[in-house]
């Protein structure tokens, strides 16, 4: 079944709202095995609706409106559609007493305009809106489906679930299940090459995403059951977990930090941060983690080489020799955290985060980052892209992977 998503709606075109009742249908939908195809937005304008329900109808056999089923002139979605399908519409008393009821309960009179939302061709299926007047409904000619919705996220989400995902069950006897798998410190290309033709799979098949600096590989299954679906995924996910190995940190919605905040205090290891350019990035993401308590003991932002030697013990001569960008200031860095803390883990970020402070030697976008854990400090140069904000991101992510790659 392919289905188009039609937001009504100028305030959409305006840009004055956001459409996210098309974020959520659609989403709703691919969880439901069913594909959406396209998704407009079309303005409150009869003859631009009416084009708009002839081409949706062209490529989809399944239309879901959103939005302009309200009293007001402007509200045009339904008569338009019962005029594309020439259908008449008469009362539909359930609705009117509905509606009556909902203004008594608002203790509001009812206008004449408001009536207008109780009419319905006979041949609808009327949908009941149980958080405010407008009624939705769905209508079914010669293969094609109809479904109209108000606009109101709230009432939009609550007749979606109530109403209209039970008719498509009907429909769509097969559901999709995904399974996100996430993965860090492999480039786009490099792990789209990695895991090969498992990219050209059917069922399930298999997307990579490249998001912030990580990459997400989502299996998708399409099978009559979750059981069947699980089952067509286990053996593409060993795969891909075998050629990928350690770069899965997590599944899911898991963060980073989720993963290494769980690590941390499951080993009932404690940890300290000193940060330059990453700004306090590190351990703010460290304390995302809910429990982390148990494990961090503080942050440090030591910005200025005063900082780094006074509270971190950095030697002078270290930062007159190398610069505060340095292997050498990193390490000392880490180190220093560490003793002045108490912690079994430091960690350093120092760089050049940009747009200015570059030089031929020491551009912009180098960073070091130094784990210090177990007597022993491992450092690493990174060469990142992009802005400043994206270059101390990219730093801070680096450094929390670099933690958690040790500690497995
Ligand atoms: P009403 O009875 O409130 O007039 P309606 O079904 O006629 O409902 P609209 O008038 O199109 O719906 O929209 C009502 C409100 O719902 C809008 O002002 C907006 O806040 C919200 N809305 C409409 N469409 C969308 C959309 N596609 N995404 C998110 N919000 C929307
Ligand atoms: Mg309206």
């Amino acid at each position: 079944m392919r289905c188009e998503i039609l937001a009504v709606g100028t305030e959409i075109l305006l840009g004055d709202i956001v459409n996210t009742n098309a974020q959520y249908i659609s989403k709703r939908l691919s969880e439901e095995g069913i594909f959406v195809y396209h998704q407009s937005v079309i303005g409150d304008n009869p003859e631009r609706l009416k084009q708009a329900y002839e081409l949706a109808f062209s490529r989809a056999d399944l239309v879901i409106t959103t939005g302009g089923l309200g009293p007001t002139k402007d509200d045009l979605t339904k008569e338009i559609a019962f005029e594309y399908f020439g259908m008449r519409s008469v009362c539909h008393e359930e609705s009117l007493n509905q509606i009556k009821e909902y203004f008594e309960k608002i203790n509001k009179p009812l206008g004449k305009t408001n009536e207008k939302q109780a009419y319905f061709p006979e041949e609808a299926i009327v949908l009941k809106n149980n958080n405010g007047t407008a009624p939705g409904c769905i209508l079914e000619e010669a293969g094609k489906v109809l479904v109209m919705l108000p606009g109101p996220p709230r009432e939009m989400k609550a007749m979606f679930e109530e109403s209209v995902i039970p008719y498509l069950r009907k429909y769509s006897k097969e559901i999709l299940v995904s399974k996100i798998l996430r993965v860090i410190g492999v480039g786009e290309s490099a792990a789209a090459e990695l895991i090969g033709d498992l990219i050209d799979n059917e069922n399930p098949t298999v997307a990579p995403y490249a998001k912030e600096g990580e990459m997400i590989f989502r299996i998708t299954a399409r099978a009559e059951s979750e059981e069947v679906a699980n089952k067509l995924i286990a053996p593409v996910e060993a795969e891909i977990r075998s050629i990928l190995g350690d770069n899965i940190y997590g599944e899911g919605e898991t963060t980073l930090e989720d993963v290494l905040g769980s690590i941390l205090v499951g080993k009932g290891l404690t940890i300290a941060t000193a940060e330059s350019c990453t700004g306090g990035m590190v351990a703010a993401r460290l304390i995302n983690y809910p429990g982390i308590s148990a494990s961090i003991l503080e942050g440090a932002v030591t910005y200025s080489n005063e900082a780094k030697i006074r509270r971190l013990g950095v030697k002078e001569e270290t930062l007159n020799s190398f610069g505060a960008v340095s292997e050498e200031t990193a390490i000392e860095m880490a180190k220093g955290i560490a003793s002045t803390s108490g912690a079994d883990i430091g960690i350093a970020t120092t760089g050049i985060a940009g747009p200015g402070g570059g030089t031929e030697e020491k551009p912009v976008g180098l960073v070091y980052i130094a784990v210090y854990y177990n007597n022993e400090v491992e450092v690493r140069k990174l060469n990142l892209s992009g802005n400043r904000q994206r270059v101390r991101e990219r730093a801070a992510t680096a450094v929390i992977d670099m933690v958690r790659r040790k500690l497995l």
